[in-house]
């Protein structure tokens, strides 16, 4: 039988898909459910908000078109065989125009998806090699629910904080709030960065462990999202939240401009679209302004400061693209930025490089 190998994103979203993490969505899109996502952002009358596609580039669409099985394979792993019901296409215009807005076609996701994608197709298993169902850096949802339950015999809630960023002070600052608001967090970054200028995976996971480290270790819980960014804006953060909530999460803190970039969304859309179907997706989206640093008190707040001569010109963002670029010109990051014991991990080694 011919092998298709599938790639590290393909990979993840096989596993993703097979342990729920995606629940309700339970196989690859096909014809039918792609445009179902994109045009009412529902699948088998359920809500789900961003497609999770099988594509194949045009040389292999030519090599397997007329196949009925393929034996698929992840670097040396034998993953298993699929049937394959049909090949299909999705209209450009549909996919770039309902996930990124109308300057789709400059977004770096929409460029990668015309790269990558030439069809796709629609399967299902004949047959799945469980043991080879896993990855380091994956931790299945059912996983880690069993270590919670035994750490915290009755919990209330717990909310989930999304990263694809080494934690810094606003960071932080969100995660006090949820710990005092909501007892319990799960701090679960986003793995396997592909842009330049991104951080290493390595490098979130160390620090952001770093920080669960910091608080209460019956409260505060590590996990990673293995998955990749696709800068998807409303739908993907609404895909965040649909993940936070198969992992245990009662609340999601969604941020402005979640899964963004550059202006191709509203500051306040994602948060605007999650809360709007919040219900629809069982979780409870926190949508809190965003913190920063108030350089007259000399602390972190998101309102308002307490002293009331604290105007504009004392606010200062803190924000990731600030951090990476002090990385990247090998400039001290100020402490009014993040914790001493996280910056000291960081240097230019630290981001990916093309
Ligand atoms: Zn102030």
């Amino acid at each position: 039988m011919e092998k298709l190998y599938i790639n590290k994103e393909q990979f993840s979203d096989l596993l993703n898909l097979h342990y729920g993490v995606f629940h309700p969505l339970k196989n690859f899109v096909n014809e039918k459910s792609f445009k179902s996502i994109l045009i009412s952002h529902k699948i088998n009358k359920k809500f789900f908000p961003f497609p999770i596609y099988f594509g194949v580039s045009e040389e292999k669409y030519k090599k397997y078109r007329y196949k009925k099985y393929l034996n698929i394979y992840y670097k040396k792993k034998d993953i298993g065989i699929i049937k394959i019901n049909n090949f299909f296409k999705i209209k450009n215009e549909l996919f770039g125009k309902k996930l990124f807005g109308i300057n789709y076609k400059k977004h770096p996701y929409y460029i990668k998806f015309l790269k990558e994608n030439f069809a796709f197709i629609d399967f299902s298993y004949k047959k799945l090699n469980k043991k080879n169902l896993n990855h380091k850096n994956f931790e299945t949802p059912q996983k880690f629910k069993e270590k919670l339950n035994k750490k915290i015999k009755s919990r209330k809630f717990l909310a989930g904080f999304h990263t694809r960023n080494v934690p810094h002070l606003a960071h932080q600052w969100i995660h006090f709030f949820m710990l005092k608001k909501y007892k319990n967090i799960l701090i679960q970054p986003l793995i396997n960065q592909y842009k330049e200028d991104e951080y290493k995976e390595s490098i979130i996971i160390k620090t952001n462990k770093a920080a669960v480290n910091m608080y209460d270790k019956n409260k505060a819980f590590f996990s990673t999202y293995f998955s990749f960014p696709r800068y998807g804006g409303p739908c993907e953060a609404a895909l965040h939240a649909i993940v936070r909530k198969n992992y245990g999460c009662t609340h999601c803190w969604i941020g402005r401009d979640h899964a963004g970039y550059k202006s191709f969304f509203k500051k306040y859309s994602s948060q605007q679209f999650c809360k709007k179907n919040e219900k629809k997706m069982g979780i409870n989206i926190i949508s809190e302004d965003e913190p920063y640093f108030c350089s007259k008190c000399e602390k972190i707040v998101n309102k308002k400061c307490s002293l009331k001569n604290c105007n504009k010109k004392y606010k200062k963002n803190v924000s990731g693209t600030i951090i990476r670029s002090l990385i990247k010109r090998k400039k001290k990051i100020n402490n009014y930025l993040m914790n001493k014991n996280i910056s000291t991990l960081l240097n230019s080694n630290s981001l990916i490089k093309k």
